[in-house]
């Protein structure tokens, strides 16, 4: 209703007794609001009527005014219409509570039964979890939000009982906590459960349930509260979905399992458990190759096909991008996880080898040691995995991890520590060479020295170079380390050049990794400048694995050094990649037989070794050869027999420090 002022609205609340909210503006004509508030509270009969004012953010005054005068609250314009509606409904739901309270003070059973019918909660008295409880169910009485959350009617919820329309799943807890109630031992308790409703359908709910006592009865009473919390479990459970479960394969993930094994860590101690392990670190090298979609659809078809693989005792985890995990349980033994890890091998060739990739397969047992430090556990997995890859090369390794594992990761990470402090280091802290003389057979002096690097650890004590030097490599600390290897073999090389020996060369093994950094030459040539030392006095020598990489590019540089004179040679020939076509190729200006072919000669018939075939062959190519390794007297008159230009061994001289170096070689001057 609306009145067009104040003297309007007065007539008309008079006139309709039924009235209960005013909603008063105060700038009206004839009568403004202050007056009509004032008229309300001079009359007894309306003094209780709501009044609400519409005010203007600049009338404070007015605000308290109005309140001073009995208005029960004030609304600010400009006006928004739904902002106003809910105001509004808030004053009419507290009148509806406050009539409410009043009647219950004049007939309270009719207030009761209007909260209880109309309560926004299901609410059920004394109804017993078996049908046949009558006695149970004297007081039964159930309201129809009860009725509205779990499907049924008052009728057939008493005639089933509340124990068969709970999940199955569930009841035993709520029983529990019944039977407890109904013992007198709680007056309370409060379980999330679900519910069945006739159409099947499953409906969660939070029920509240207390004792109650109720006049003249002996018996235990309950009142049970319950409410509808479907909506609030579907959101959880699709939340937790997304925290156990990997995103692109769909299979639980690293968390899930994480707490899968603490939780049986408690659980089986008696148990057989072991987790194998796939690392398919290389799948990612597919990404940049042939795009993201690519890489996802090789996972999901490799993840269809580890599937297969799984039963009651094996599952399988998906705990990184490319890293996969099976949990078993109740195997035989170590054998039989071997064996299931090559039939995984074997899966993933079929999809790994057209790609040209691998992986690296590992097993752990878990044990009473390692249960607990689940953390630990997966890290073991995942070194194990590393080891399985670089032993298997571009094939599906498996490695066990156990304690020599342990032990041999251990020592590796402690060389690292060593490699990475020399690497940050000013001064060469341990890092220092060892010289060993090449024979020129033709003219039987001493034509080089080839530089041995060693290290020495305070914590490690002497490190062999077959051990470190493929650990610098694959941390890169090579680059560093390698460019104080040259410094301290180009200063020796001065050193011999100004004791007279200037014909004598100095031959430094380079990596590979050096060789393609595009700094290598740069910086080769700046020492060689700053020492001041002849380039062609120096000879590098580089693996056979140039062979495998990229040939061309390694070439070109290869191509810019022996420009510049130095003498370039390929050291262990022939127990790799070696291949003659390109070895014509390649700017190289000798070649390093690898001493297993030195060896070779005291075993075999010597018509049968191929030595002199390689030396007949690099000769023709103009390439110098050098064998290695040579510690008898025989091999060095054979190899004097093929024709081979230099020889390095034993036989001559192990490899010497610096000073033992120059003497070794004013000796064999003055012989
Ligand atoms: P390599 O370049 O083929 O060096 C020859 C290895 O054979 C050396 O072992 C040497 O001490 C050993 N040797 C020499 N004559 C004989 C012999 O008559 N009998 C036997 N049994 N052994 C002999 P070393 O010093 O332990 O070096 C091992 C490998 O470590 C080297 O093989 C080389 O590949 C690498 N290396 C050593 N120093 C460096 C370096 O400064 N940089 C790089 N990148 N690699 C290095
Ligand atoms: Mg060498
Ligand atoms: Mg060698």
């Amino acid at each position: 209703m609306t009145a067009v002022d104040g003297a309007d609205a007065l007539r008309q609340i008079r006139e309709q007794p039924d009235i209960g909210l005013v909603v008063l503006d105060l700038n009206m004509p004839n009568m403004d609001g202050f007056q009509v508030l004032e008229a309300l509270r001079n009359d007894a009969r309306l003094r209780r009527l709501r009044t609400i004012l519409l005010t203007s953010s600049d009338e404070m005054e007015n605000e308290i005014r109005g309140l001073q005068l009995g208005a029960a609250d004030y609304i600010r314009k400009p006006l928004q219409r739904d902002a106003l509606r809910a105001r509004i409904k808030t004053h009419v739901d507290l009148l509806q509570i406050q009539q409410a309270l009043e009647q219950k003070l004049q007939t309270q059973g009719q207030t009761y039964e209007l909260i209880f019918e109309q309560a926004p909660i299901g609410i059920a008295i004394s109804f017993g979890s078996d049908p046949s409880d009558a006695e149970k169910n004297a007081y039964y009485s159930i309201n129809p939000m009860f009725e509205q959350i779990t499907g049924r009617s008052k009728a057939s919820l008493l005639e089933l009982g509340w124990a068969r329309i709970t999940h199955p799943d569930d009841l035993a807890q709520d029983l529990e906590q019944y039977a407890k109630l109904q013992a007198g031992e709680i007056d309370a308790y409060s379980i999330e459960k679900r519910l069945i409703r006739p159409d099947g359908s499953i409906v969660w709910v939070q029920l509240s349930v207390s004792a109650l006592k109720i006049a003249n009865s002996h018996q235990q009473n309950h009142i049970a509260l319950l409410q509808d919390i479907t909506q609030r479990k579907e959101m959880e459970q699709a939340l937790r979905y997304n925290n156990d479960h990997d995103r692109w394969t769909g299979l639980y993930n690293r968390s899930f399992l994480e707490r899968l094994l603490a939780e049986d860590a408690d659980r089986t101690l008696h148990e057989k458990r072991a987790v194998v392990g796939i690392n398919l670190v290389e799948i990612q090298s597919l990404t940049s190759r042939y795009g993201f979609q690519y890489t996802q659809k090789l996972i999901k078809k490799i993840v269809a096909a580890l599937l297969d693989h799984c039963s009651g005792t094996r599952s399988l985890f998906c705990t990184y991008e490319n890293r996969f995990v099976f949990y078993i349980k109740n195997y035989t033994d170590k054998q039989d996880l071997i064996r299931f890890s090559q039939e995984i091998a074997a899966t993933l060739k079929e999809h790994l080898a057209p790609e040209r990739i691998g992986g690296g397969i590992s097993i752990v047992e878990i044990n009473q040691d390692n249960a607990y430090a689940v953390e630990q556990l997966l890290k073991d997995l995942l070194i194990a995995s590393e080891y399985a890859m670089r032993d298997a090369e571009h094939e599906l390794g498996v490695c066990y991890y156990d304690d020599q594992l342990a032990a041999n990761f251990a020592r590796r990470q402690d060389i690292e520590d060593e490699l990475i402090r020399v690497a940050a280091s000013k001064a060469d802290d341990g890092l220092y060479l060892h010289y060993q003389p090449v024979l020129d057979l033709k003219t039987g002096r001493i034509c080089a020295f080839e530089a041995l690097t060693r290290l020495h650890s305070d914590m490690l004590g002497n490190l062999s170079p077959a051990e470190f030097i493929p650990i610098a490599e694959e941390a890169k600390l090579i680059l560093p380390i390698g460019r104080k290897i040259v410094s301290q073999a180009l200063c020796f090389l001065k050193r011999l050049h100004e004791s007279g020996f200037e014909s004598v060369s100095v031959l430094i093994n380079i990596s590979i990794i050096q060789l393609i950094d595009h700094e290598f030459s740069r910086n080769l040539f700046q020492v060689i400048r700053d020492v001041r030392v002849n380039p062609e006095s120096i000879g590098l020598e580089i693996t056979e694995s140039v062979f495998a990489a990229d040939f061309d590019r390694i070439n070109r540089i290869l191509g810019v050094l022996d420009r510049a004179g130095l003498h370039v040679s390929i050291d262990d020939f022939g127990t790799g990649y070696s291949s003659f076509s390109r070895e014509q190729d390649l700017n190289i200006k000798s070649l390093k037989i690898d001493k297993s072919f030195v060896d070779g000669i005291m075993q075999t018939d010597p018509d049968k070794t191929v030595i002199a075939d390689i030396i007949a062959m690099a000769h023709k190519f103009d390439h110098i050869t050098i064998a290695e390794g040579v510690e008898h007297e025989k091999q060095l008159r054979y190899l004097k027999a093929c024709g081979c230009d230099w020889i390095q061994g034993y036989l001559v001289s192990r490899p010497l420090d610096e000073n033992a170096a120059l003497d070794f070689l004013a000796r064999f001057e003055t012989r």
